[in-house]
C-alpha cells in the first residue's frame, strides 16, 4: 500500500489538482480527469477497500490497519480516498438496511456512494432538515427536498452511485417529527435503479430536480 500510494496514487495528484472535474449542466454529468481515474482504478483493483467490511464482503483486518491504509491514501491523493467510499458506505446499509443484499451489490459492483444530510437551512443543525419521504403504493418512497454540498454526488468513475439520504422524515408516521434529529430515517437513493436480486441496472435513473 505504501508503494501504491507513493507511485500510482501520488502520480495523478498534481495534474488532477490543476485539471478539475468538468460539470456539464445540460447533461447533468461530471467528467473526472483521466489521471485521477487511473489512480482510482489502481486503488480499487488492489482491493484494500475490503478491510473491515462486514459479512461476506470481507471482514478481514483491524481498525488500525484500515486507518493506516486510509492515512497513506489521504496523504498521496485525498480525492481517491473520498471517491472510494462506496464499500465503506455499503457497511452502513449492511448494518442498518432492510435488505443486506443491496450492500453486497454495492461492494461487488464497486458502486460509488454518498452521505446526504445537508440542506440550505440545515447544516450544523441537521435536525432542522425539511426533506420528506412519502410511501408509494409499490413500497418505495418518494423523497422531496433540497440537498447541497454532497461529496462525490456525481462522477463518471462507477456504473452507479448510491446516495444514503439520512435526513428525511417519513410522512404519516407517528413520532418522527422531532425534536432535532429524532425521527429522521435513512433512505437509499440510487442514481440508477437496480434489480435487487441480481444487482443489474434496470436503466431507469432517479430524477433529481
Ligand atoms: C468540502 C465539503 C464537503 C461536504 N460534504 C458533505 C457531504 O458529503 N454530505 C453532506 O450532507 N454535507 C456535506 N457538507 C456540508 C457540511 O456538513 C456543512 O457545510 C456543515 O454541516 C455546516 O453547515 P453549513 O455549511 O450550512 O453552515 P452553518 O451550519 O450555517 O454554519 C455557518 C457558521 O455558523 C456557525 N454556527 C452554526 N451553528 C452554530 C451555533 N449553534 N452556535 C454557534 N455557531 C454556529 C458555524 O460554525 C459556521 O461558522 C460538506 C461541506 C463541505 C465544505
Amino acid at each position: 500500500m505504501d508503494r501504491l500510494a507513493r507511485e500510482e496514487l501520488a502520480a495523478s495528484f498534481p495534474t488532477a489538482d490543476r485539471d478539475p472535474p468538468v460539470f456539464d449542466a445540460d447533461r447533468r454529468t461530471v467528467t473526472l480527469p483521466v489521471e485521477l481515474k487511473a489512480a482510482y482504478s489502481a486503488y480499487m483493483d488492489a482491493e484494500w477497500f475490503r478491510l473491515q467490511l462486514p459479512g461476506s464482503s470481507g471482514a478481514v483486518g483491524s481498525a488500525i490497519l484500515k486507518w493506516s491504509v486510509a492515512e497513506l491514501v489521504l496523504g498521496a491523493n485525498p480525492a481517491v480516498h473520498l471517491y472510494s467510499a462506496g464499500p465503506a458506505f455499503a457497511s452502513v446499509v449492511w448494518h442498518n438496511g432492510t435488505r443486506r443484499d443491496k450492500a453486497q451489490h454495492m461492494v461487488d459492483r464497486r458502486w460509488g456512494s454518498t452521505m446526504v444530510l445537508t440542506e440550505p437551512d440545515a447544516g450544523s443543525d441537521v435536525g432542522a432538515g425539511r426533506t420528506k419521504a412519502v410511501l408509494q403504493d409499490d413500497g418505495s418512497w418518494h423523497i422531496d427536498g433540497v440537498k447541497r454540498f454532497i461529496t462525490s454526488a456525481e462522477h463518471d468513475l462507477t456504473d452507479n452511485i448510491v446516495h444514503l439520504v439520512l435526513t428525511a422524515r417519513p410522512v404519516g408516521v407517528a413520532g418522527v417529527g422531532g425534536p432535532g434529529t429524532k425521527g429522521l430515517s435513512l433512505y437509499l437513493v440510487p442514481k440508477h435503479h437496480f434489480d435487487i436480486d441480481t444487482g443489474e441496472l434496470t436503466g431507469s435513473a432517479t430524477a433529481p430536480s
